[in-house]
């Protein structure tokens, strides 16, 4: 058997690190403190219905290479469909549909992009230029992506019609609080980088049964050890290196590399003493802040959209993602709203209230169906928020003890929030355990070729 690697979290980081060292041949241990393996990308059985419900529905774009590498390797990626149009809708109920026509990147989307209801030709033309400005902006820049804009002629309508409609979604974080680097991969790697960057993937099955039977065959099928249920309690530290694991319930795990792979407000909890959060490596944790995710979960007695999703402009929704009929008569939808600080405070039935009023307006047969069930769930530490300079905080995979890793969608990936960024950090940590041997191999998966434009 090879060096035992013990991996503490077996969210998509975490499973992403060990695929990439099951295969090359360590002894992998993961101790997972859920029942259930994929972490925050998660589903939960709904007390009313009995069904399983994801907690919020989860997106990748076709940029999203790691994950879709990922998805292959373990035998998931045929439970992922494409959705290779977009669909946006105003107030007024009209729709547009983004889709690439037969122009090489950039291009690709212009003609959809011309053709946008929801823009006038002012809007376009200033739209038009920010872009351009944008992609000769240096990617280290990385100032309030707001006053960019500002400063970059956009006027109220395109900032909350084009830049805001893009970003809050994509980086779940408004535009006040955004960075230009994180706002500038999203229009430059997703939309005008390469013809499949912008394709939506969206799962077809609830998120338990993505990261669930299939994955964890794969890992049994290569002898990954998988521990549900399974707390850490801490690290134990001797003479400068983690000398063990000592759980919840008491036992004791050793191995030769320890993989900390949990969400940063945990990461500290897992250290013997404060001294450690005191370390620069780790220091920079504390200045990290969340931002919240609201999805809707409604059940009408028919079907109410005749879109796979559609993206909501000027609306208190973002998305609504039509998820068929789940039981006989029950036809179930989901509205999500990123960085939905805006329901802090209110009460459930106000968001319901809220929602509700705006599909009926916006489809009517949401107005004649009946409502079978309406749920909220609220994800009040969903991602990290991309602020702007948040970079100098995120810590490496490799850290200062010779043989601890870290990795999360939090560490320093390049990307934001997203199971992409899990999962790069993942082969990152891999990477680094790698190193450590004296291994020189990249995990880490190119981005899909950017054209020179
Ligand atoms: C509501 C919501 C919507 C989202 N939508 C999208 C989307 O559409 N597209 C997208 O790409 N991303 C989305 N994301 C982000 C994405 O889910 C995360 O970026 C990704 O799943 C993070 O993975 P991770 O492995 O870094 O962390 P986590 O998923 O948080 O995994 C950490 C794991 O560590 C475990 N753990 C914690 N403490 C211990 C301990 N003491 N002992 C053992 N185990 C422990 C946890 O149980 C968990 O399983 C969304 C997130 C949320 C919350």
């Amino acid at each position: 058997m090879g060096e035992r690697v013990a991996i503490v979290g077996a969210g998509l980081a975490g499973l992403a690190a060990a695929t990439a060292l099951a295969q090359r041949g360590y002894d992998v241990a993961m101790l997972e403190a859920r029942q259930r393996l994929g972490g925050r990308a998660s589903s939960f059985t709904d007390a009313a219905s009995g069904q399983i419900l994801d907690t919020c529905q989860h997106v990748s774009m076709g940029c999203c290479t790691n994950f879709s590498h990922f998805c292959r390797t373990t035998g998931i990626a045929h439970l992922l469909e494409k959705q290779a149009d977009l669909w946006f809708m105003t107030p007024d109920r009209r729709v547009s549909r983004l889709r690439a026509d037969a122009l090489p990147a950039p291009l690709h989307l212009a003609a959809s992009f011309l053709r946008a209801h929801y823009l006038s030709p002012m809007d376009k033309l200033r739209i038009g230029w920010g872009l351009h400005c944008l992609r000769r902006t240096p990617a280290e820049d990385d100032g309030p992506f707001l006053e960019w804009l500002q400063r970059h002629w956009q006027s109220p309508r395109t900032l909350a019609r084009f830049w805001g409609l893009v970003l809050t979604s994509a980086l779940n974080e408004s535009l006040e609080r955004t960075g230009l680097r994180y706002a500038r991969k999203v229009f430059l790697d997703g939309f005008l980088g390469h013809r499949r960057g912008f394709e939506v993937e969206v799962p077809r099955v609830p998120l338990a049964r993505l990261y669930g039977v299939e994955l964890q065959d794969w890992l049994t099928r290569h002898a990954v050890r998988v521990r549900l249920g399974c707390a850490v309690r801490r690290l134990s530290i001797e003479e400068g290196r983690i000398d063990g694991i000592e759980l919840r319930n008491g036992e004791k795990v050793q191995a030769d590399h320890y993989l900390v792979a949990v969400p940063f407000e945990r990461l500290l909890d897992l250290f013997p003493d404060s001294a450690m959060a005191r370390e620069s490596y780790f220091s920079g944790l504390h200045n990290l802040e969340t931002s919240p995710i609201t999805s809707v979960h409604v059940w009408y007695d028919r079907p109410v959209l005749k879109w796979p999703h559609v993206v909501l402009v000027d609306c208190l929704g973002q998305w609504v993602f039509a998820r068929g009929e789940v039981a006989a008569g029950e036809h179930y939808l989901q509205v999500v709203v990123s960085a939905a600080r805006l329901f802090q405070g209110v009460r459930q039935e106000d968001i319901q209230r809220r929602i509700l009023e705006e599909l009926a307006r916006l489809f009517p047969i949401a107005a004649s169906a009946r409502l079978v069930r309406v749920r909220v769930v609220t994800e009040r530490a969903a991602t990290f928020s991309v602020v702007p300079g948040v970079d100098r905080w995120r810590p490496a995979q490799a850290s200062p003890i010779a043989n601890l890793f870290v990795a999360g969608d939090w560490t320093a990936t390049g990307w934001p929030a997203t199971m992409e960024g899990a999962v790069r950090s993942g082969y990152l940590a891999a990477e680094a355990i790698l190193a450590r041997r004296g291994q020189d191999e990249r995990l880490v998966q190119p981005d899909l070729a950017r054209s020179e434009w």
